[in-house]
């Protein structure tokens, strides 16, 4: 059995805080332990409590001052993306025509997709995210490589490959039966390996034809413990299409609802221009609105209504991601400034700890994964991010003026970025410091 306990300032979210005074929504250690065996969390609370059920020879690590919170989880990006990122000037049908789709054919080398993989995880851990949910590309080797990086790694994520059967050019595109079929094997295959999970991807409404999307539904009844993601109601000219492809259905959302894709697993990315019956409908699936504010401030699409939905009688499960490629960065903490912003032009303010809560516990219980990772409760997964609240000049000079934790955790949110993540636990693994880069 291998054993280290982990020292510093531990923070850990119980349930949503309300107020930004809501002490019982988490708990904090200004010093605190936490003890991890064979990659899980056995120990934790105060150093002093901690240490005496540590035993002889066990690895200390001492991160003081440093925090120590759950690993930042991800619920939406798309790994071949890496050199998609900063491409300019498009709005997102264009972008996905210009810039996307041709990206994405380069994943037809198996070769290619194992390199990128390698270099995706490589930034998500850099991050401080140990846990994202993924779109690969529409080959099914795109996800043979994320998966077996991933398992080679021992992360908990999320992935599928993309099923896209039309509107889109050849090299991205494969059949209702191909598509089911090619599923099906990674399923078999990938899910439930090690800490792999699998999720059905249908591309979204417009790159899947009827046929498509019914088999999608088949492979979510096949499968009921499965994720499904897919993008809704990101852009008006994503809307208009999507009216033009599916006329007789009564809206976007009722496109997914009508082939049997909304459920408590179904992760539904950007939900900007919704109508009041399509959240209706998505908060009686119990289904999750995937909040991406870089990427909807870079495309132009949108402001997400965060509060609104959260607040209102039907409230909606949100997650919130980096969406990279149309996001701008792989940071949780830079994702999470971005939208405060965008927070901030509905007229509402996030609190430092409503936020620290979103990137670990809200993300785990919205991917419906809580029990293994996303607090630092015992017998839970032992991913982990040290954070440095001095990490930069700047940084540095702001924390002399800062008092409280609340102000501490909103000034990593403001100017952190990966050079504030001192260290990353995955499984107990320190996973930060054994990169080559
Ligand atoms: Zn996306």
């Amino acid at each position: 059995m291998t054993s280290i306990l982990l020292r510093g300032r531990t923070l850990s979210f119980l349930r949503w805080p309300e107020t930004i005074d809501d002490h019982a929504a988490w708990r904090y250690e200004g010093d605190g332990g936490l003890l991890i065996r064979d990659g899980r969390i056995v120990a934790a609370g105060a150093y002093a409590e901690v240490e005496k059920q540590a035993g002889q020879g066990v690895e200390e690590i001492d991160h003081r001052p440093h925090l120590l919170l759950p690993g930042f989880i991800d619920a939406h990006a798309h790994f071949p993306q890496m050199q998609v990122i900063a491409s300019y000037g498009a709005e997102l049908l264009d972008w996905l025509n210009t810039y996307t789709f041709p990206e994405e054919t380069k994943f037809r080398n198996a070769q290619h997709g194992r390199r990128i993989a390698r270099l995706f995880l490589d930034e998500m851990v850099r991050h401080g995210t140990t846990t994202v949910a993924a779109y690969c590309s529409v080959h099914k080797a795109s996800a043979e490589a994320f998966f077996a990086e991933s398992h080679h790694r021992n992360m908990l994520n999320i992935a599928g490959k993309v099923m896209m059967d039309r509107n889109a050019p050849e090299g991205v595109l494969d059949t209702p039966q191909s598509g089911y079929d090619d599923s099906k094997a990674l399923i078999e295959e990938w899910h439930g390996k090690g800490r792999q999970l699998y999720a059905i991807t249908p591309r979204f409404a417009i790159t899947s034809s009827p046929e498509q999307l019914e088999m999608a539904g088949a492979l979510c009844r096949e499968h009921p413990d499965l994720h499904m993601q897919t993008h809704l109601s990101e852009n008006h000219a994503e809307i208009a299409f999507t009216r033009e492809l599916y006329p007789q259905l009564r809206d976007y959302t009722d496109v997914y609802e009508h082939y049997g894709l909304l459920g408590k697993r179904s992760l539904l990315g950007h939900c900007i221009h919704l109508s009041e019956r399509e959240a209706d409908a998505i908060s009686d699936a119990g289904s999750i609105a995937v909040f991406c504010p870089t990427s909807n401030l870079f495309l132009g699409s949108g402001l997400f209504d965060y509060q609104r939905f959260r607040s209102r009688d039907k409230a909606l499960r949100i997650a919130a991601a980096t969406d990279v490629g149309g996001g701008t960065n792989y940071s949780m903490l830079r994702t999470m400034d971005e939208g405060y912003k965008v927070i901030a032009l509905n007229g509402e303010k996030l609190n430092p700890f409503q936020s620290f809560w979103q990137l670990t516990r809200g993300n785990a219980e919205a991917l419906s994964v809580v029990e293994k990772v996303g607090t630092l409760d015992l017998d839970t997964d032992a991913d982990i991010v040290v954070l440095d609240a001095r990490a930069t000049p700047a940084m540095r000079l702001r924390m002399e003026t800062i008092e409280t934790l609340a102000e501490e955790l909103f000034l990593l949110q403001t100017l952190g970025d990966d050079r504030a993540v001192r260290e990353v636990y995955v499984a107990g693994r320190a996973a930060k410091s054994d990169m080559a880069t």
